[in-house]
């Protein structure tokens, strides 16, 4: 997706990166993320500081998703803005983190790519929403409760109604009592 991007160490060098990128894969969330081959807009600062290159500035691109209550696909975007330390080799900051705590420079190049994978994976929400109003979908039939008609509801019978009902043997079908019901006053 991105060659990496070499900077002077002089303090104070800075380049910036402003352009369109193709997610070379699937970046994201399992219920959310940027499809492959959709574009990723970067506008970027890179900065030359003691302790490394700091790279600042935004990152957005359209995110296509799955509602968690509803399960409908939908389509929206993410924008996130970064601020991320690539830590030179021999500074004080590479020395005193682990290995995987912080990014750093290689051969005076930086690899944008993991940090970009990294900060849409934290940006974009476990649990995805349609819309924030979402009704999701009917606990009892699973209809999406959107489409369904206003006040779709179940009339369920009561739970110590069931316990009896069973014991007499007649069915918790509520269609079947209709029918006993009938019989009962013939
Ligand atoms: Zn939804
Ligand atoms: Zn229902």
């Amino acid at each position: 997706m991105l060659d990496t991007v070499k900077l002077g160490r002089r303090p104070g060098s800075m380049r910036t990166v402003e352009r369109v990128v193709t997610a070379p894969r699937r970046i994201g969330l399992d219920m959310i993320a940027i499809e492959e081959g959709s574009e990723i807009d970067l506008d970027l600062r890179l900065e030359a500081v003691s302790e490394g290159v700091l790279v600042t500035g935004s990152v957005s691109a359209d995110t296509v998703g799955e509602c968690s209550r509803c399960l409908e696909p939908f389509s929206g975007s993410v924008d996130l803005s970064l601020t991320e330390l690539f830590a030179y080799p021999d500074s004080a900051t590479e020395e005193t983190t682990d290995e995987d705590e912080i990014y750093r420079v290689e051969d005076d190049e930086i690899d944008l790519e993991p940090v970009i994978i990294d900060a849409v994976g934290l940006a974009l929400p476990l649990q995805p929403l349609c819309s924030d109003d979402c009704q999701g979908l009917c606990p009892e039939c699973g209809v999406r409760l959107a489409i369904a008609e206003s006040g779709h509801g179940h009339d369920i019978l009561d739970p110590r109604w069931a316990g009896l009902a069973a014991k007499f043997g007649v069915e918790s079908d509520p269609s079947k009592n209709l029918v006993n019901n009938e019989a009962e006053e013939k």
